[in-house]
C-alpha cells in the first residue's frame, strides 16, 4: 500500500517524513517541482515523480491506499476526480494526526478572518497559565510535527481545505470565528466552503466545547447542530461579552477593561472574546488572560503601524487579503488612504464600497487594479501605481495630517510578490525610503 503525495511542500514534506518515519511506501508528485521541492523529497526519503500526466497520475492513484494533497493543490487538480473514480480516500494531515494521536488535546480554531491572531493569542493564555502549549496547523508547524511535542494541548489553526479531508478529526475546544467571501478560486462556491468550516464541530460529543460568533449567522445556524456544550462570543448579547468598557465571561465576571487594551478596534475584541472562550476551555485562567490580553500589540502585517510621521500614520496590513478584513481594517480608522489590489481570490471587491465614509482616496495597485478603480469610481478618488515605490508615493500625496494610509489589499499577493509578508516588508521599506 503506497501513499501518494500531490504536491510536496512544507506541509506534505513533513506528512511524508512522518509517514516513512512509521515505515510507510510514499510516493510524491508534484507539477512544478523546484531545486527545493527535490531537496524536500532526498530528505524526507520519498521518490518524487515531476510533473506526471494524466496517465501516469491515474495509475498512481489506482494504486494508492490514500491521497493526500497538499494545502495549495486546488479542488480542480485532477487527482480529486481521480481519487473520487477509484474511491480512494483524500485526507489531509488532520486525518493524519487524528488517526495517530486520537486522544491529543486539540483546541482548534477555524474561520475566514483572525485565525492566526486568535491561536496566537489563546496559546500565550495557556502558556501564561503554565499549560504546556504550541500551536500548529496552518502555520508553520504541520499538526503531524506538533504532535511529537509532547505538549498538555495543541492550539490548531484550522483551515477549510484541512478541515474538509479529515473526517474523523475532534478537537475537544473548537471555535468558528466568522465566514466571509474567501477562497472562491478554490471552493466552487460559498456553501462549499462554508460546510467545509462547519465540519470543525462535526465529531463534536457532549463534553466538549464548541465556540461560536454570535453575531454571525451562518455560524450561529451551523452551531445548532453540535451536540456539544456551545458558548458564544460576540460583541452584542453572547456569552463573552462587551459591557460597561470591559470584556466579561459567561458567569459574569470581569476579564479586562477595553482602555487596558492595546488593540481595541471592534475586530480586536470579537477575536479577543473568542480567544479567552477557548483557552478557558482549553484549560488556561483569567489572570492568564488578562495578563496575554494587555500586552498583546498585534501580529506582523496585520494593520501594523510602520511610521508616524507628519500627522500621517502608515500602517502594513498586507495580510487582509479578503474585502471582509480590509472592510475590518478601514472601519477602525476616521480617515484612510487605502492601497488595494493585488490577485483577486476570486471575491467581490464592492463589498469595499461599504466602508467608503471612512476612505479618503485610493491607491489601485496589481493585477486587479481595474477592479479597485472600478469599485470605487464616482465615489472617491483613485491613482493608479505600477510598483509599490509608486503606490506610497501617490498615498504620500493624498494623505493629510490625521490620515491612516492602510496597504491593505483584499487580495492574494502573488501577482507581484512570493507570499504576503514579503508584500508588507516592501511596502514598509517604500515608506521608510520615502522619510529619508
Ligand atoms: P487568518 O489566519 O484567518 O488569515 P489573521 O489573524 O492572519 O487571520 O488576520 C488576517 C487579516 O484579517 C488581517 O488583515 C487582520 O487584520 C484581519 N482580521 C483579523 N481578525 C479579524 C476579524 N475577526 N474580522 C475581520 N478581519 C479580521
Amino acid at each position: 500500500m503506497t501513499w501518494l503525495i500531490v504536491g510536496l511542500g512544507v506541509a506534505n514534506e513533513a506528512v511524508a517524513r512522518q509517514l516513512r518515519r512509521r515505515g510507510e511506501a510514499v510516493v510524491a508528485t508534484d507539477d512544478r517541482p523546484t531545486d527545493a521541492t527535490r531537496e524536500r523529497a532526498a530528505s524526507a526519503g520519498v521518490e518524487l515523480i515531476e510533473a506526471p500526466t494524466d496517465e501516469v497520475l491515474e495509475a498512481l492513484v489506482r494504486d494508492a491506499a490514500v491521497v493526500l494533497p497538499g494545502p495549495g493543490v486546488p479542488v480542480s487538480h485532477p487527482a480529486y476526480r481521480l481519487a473520487e473514480a477509484h474511491d480512494t480516500p483524500v485526507w489531509s494531515e488532520f486525518e493524519l494526526a487524528a488517526r495517530w494521536a486520537p486522544d491529543a488535546r486539540l483546541a482548534a480554531v477555524t474561520g475566514t478572518n483572525g485565525k492566526t491572531t486568535v491561536t496566537t493569542v489563546v496559546t500565550a493564555m495557556l502558556r501564561a497559565s503554565t499549560c504546556r502549549a504550541v500551536a500548529a496547523g496552518n502555520n508553520d508547524l504541520p499538526l503531524v510535527d506538533a504532535l511529537d511535542f509532547g505538549v498538555d494541548v495543541i492550539v490548531v489553526e484550522a483551515s477549510s481545505f484541512r478541515l474538509q479531508h479529515a473526517p474523523s478529526f475532534h478537537p475537544q475546544v473548537a471555535a468558528w470565528l466568522n465566514l466571509a467571501e474567501d477562497h472562491l478560486d478554490w471552493h466552487p462556491d460559498m456553501a462549499h466552503y462554508a460546510a467545509a468550516k462547519a465540519r470543525i464541530w462535526a465529531n463534536h460529543i457532549a463534553e466538549d466545547l464548541a465556540v461560536a460568533n454570535a453575531d454571525d449567522a451562518v455560524v450561529m445556524d451551523a452551531v445548532r447542530a453540535t451536540s456539544a456544550r456551545v458558548e458564544t462570543f460576540g460583541l452584542g448579547q453572547a456569552d463573552w461579552h462587551v459591557e460597561d468598557g470591559a470584556l466579561w465571561t459567561p458567569a459574569g465576571e470581569q476579564v479586562v477593561k477595553i482602555d487596558e487594551l492595546p488593540l481595541a478596534r471592534p475586530h480586536d475584541l470579537a477575536n479577543a472574546l473568542a480567544a479567552c472562550a477557548v483557552a478557558v476551555g482549553a484549560g488556561a485562567t483569567l489572570d492568564a488572560c488578562h495578563a496575554v490580553l494587555t500586552t498583546f500589540t498585534g501580529l506582523p502585517h496585520r494593520v501594523q503601524l510602520v511610521r508616524d510621521a507628519g500627522g500621517v500614520r502608515w500602517y502594513d496590513d498586507s495580510k487582509a487579503t479578503t474585502p471582509a478584513s480590509v472592510v475590518a481594517a478601514v472601519s477602525g480608522f476616521p480617515s484612510v488612504v487605502l492601497i488595494a489590489g493585488g490577485r483577486n481570490k476570486g471575491l467581490r471587491l464592492d463589498t469595499l464600497r461599504e466602508v467608503a465614509d471612512h476612505i479618503r482616496s485610493v491607491v489601485a495597485i496589481g493585477d486587479s487594479a481595474d477592479e479597485v478603480e472600478a469599485t470605487f469610481a464616482g465615489l472617491r478618488p483613485v491613482e493608479r501605481a505600477s510598483s509599490m515605490d509608486e503606490a506610497v508615493a501617490a498615498a504620500q500625496r493624498a494623505a493629510e495630517a490625521g490620515d491612516a494610509v492602510l496597504l491593505s489589499p483584499g487580495c492574494a499577493s502573488y501577482d507581484w510578490y512570493r507570499n504576503y509578508g514579503e508584500r508588507g516588508d516592501d511596502f514598509a521599506r517604500a515608506v521608510k525610503e520615502l522619510a529619508s
